[in-house]
């Protein structure tokens, strides 16, 4: 048996596309290229919820934001960057590296960003953009972009500018509705796939943006991705096995179709997070905004998380996350997205029940934990 790997990326993918990524070498600049390009952007599209052309990026998730960045910002512009969690922080990193006169208004982590403060704080400058995360994998909270959006509409203009790395293809996202202007996701997360790439689009007001903008950009410039893609080639030499892997992931998630697999994963977090319960734990985030693609536990007082995760990974090869950050070494983290198997998760959440009572949390002893469905 393989290794229960439970993090929230990168996460387990299915036989065929490992099979797929195994797939000999193409000629970039031939018409293959061009038609897997074409199947691509054509199937990840409607998880964006976009008209707007979807760009492939030989990248990691970082390389998508960086992206988002230097093309729709300048230097000196006002950003605000309302972070939830540590990779919030890196969005507001990332711009101020690049030049960004970046505010920060830091969330205390484990809560959401909540329309009406967001659009109270966007209130207090001139504000060119705002740099959000749609899901913030660091604390298992999903921010209500689609309601944020709508309520900074309300009393601004900036730039919206949305990390949906770890919710796009998991969790509903409907950028053109929402007035989105820069939304980036990448293939290790809920698609999946392995690592390797990342995927972007800009609103009509993010290519206007990227006309002027005054960012240094070179791999990450998006106007050079969108020439090169309108004659079917990459910019650069693209990480092919991880193409071939969505092009063979992609039929599956569209075979399944958005609606039920956002359904699919708001079942297994509710699952995770009932386990989690059953077995005397609480959870880093309030369920109102508790994310659907990775789960945040508080590490139990008195108790070391790292014994947890290394018992269950040397006695039970199950892999989860510990916190990152600041909350480090507070909790853990349960990844729910992308290929689910019903089995694992049962084989994660017993395994943990032993790993919890080895190391002497005597509330997990005994402890039912609920089917699926509860
Ligand atoms: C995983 C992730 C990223 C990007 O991380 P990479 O390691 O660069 O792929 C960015 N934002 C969020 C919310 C993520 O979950």
């Amino acid at each position: 048996m393989s290794t229960n790997l439970r993090i929230p990326g990168p996460t387990p993918c299915p036989p065929d596309v490992l099979a797929a990524a195994a797939g000999e070498m193409i000629n970039h600049r031939g018409p293959e290229f061009a038609e897997l390009q074409e199947r691509l952007t054509a199937g990840i599209q409607p998880f964006f919820g976009t008209d707007q052309e979807i760009l492939l990026i030989t990248a990691s998730g970082t390389g998508a934001m960086e992206a988002a960045i230097v093309n729709t910002l300048s230097v000196g512009d006002k950003a605000l960057c309302v972070t939830v969690g540590s990779f919030g922080d890196r969005f507001g990193t990332i711009a101020e590296r690049y030049g960004a006169d970046v505010t920060r208004s830091d969330i205390e982590w484990g809560e959401a960003a909540t329309p009406e403060l967001v659009a109270e704080l966007i209130q207090q400058d001139e504000y060119d953009a705002l740099l959000i995360t749609h899901n913030e994998t660091s604390t298992g909270v999903t921010n209500s972009i689609g309601k944020i959006a709508a309520a900074v509409r309300e009393v601004a203009d900036p730039l919206i500018i949305v990390d949906a790395v770890s919710s796009l293809g998991s969790i509903e996202m409907r950028m053109d509705d929402w007035g989105l202007d820069a939304v980036v996701t990448a293939s290790q997360k809920g698609w999946l796939s392995p690592p390797g790439l990342a995927m972007a689009a800009l609103s009509e007001r993010g290519w206007a943006a990227a006309k002027t903008s005054t960012m240094p950009s070179f791999y990450f410039d998006l106007t050079t991705h969108h020439e090169y893609a309108e004659r079917g080639q990459p910019p650069w030499t693209p990480a092919l096995p991880t193409m071939y892997a969505m092009d063979a992931a992609l039929p599956m998630l569209i075979a399944e179709g958005p609606e039920a697999i956002y359904a699919r994963h708001h079942r297994f977090a509710s699952w995770t997070r009932s386990a989690a319960k059953a077995l005397g734990l609480e959870l880093l985030a309030d369920e109102r905004y508790a994310s659907d693609t990775v789960t945040a536990i508080k590490v139990p007082e008195g108790m070391t998380g790292s014994a947890v995760t290394k018992r269950l990974r040397e006695d039970h090869d199950v892999v989860i996350a510990g916190g990152q950050g600041k909350l480090a070494a507070s909790i853990w983290r349960i990844g729910h997205l992308g290929y689910l198997d019903e089995g694992e998760f049962a084989a994660c959440f017993s395994a943990l029940q032993q790993a919890l009572v080895a190391e002497g949390f005597s509330a997990a002893e005994g402890a039912v934990i609920p089917g699926i469905d509860g």
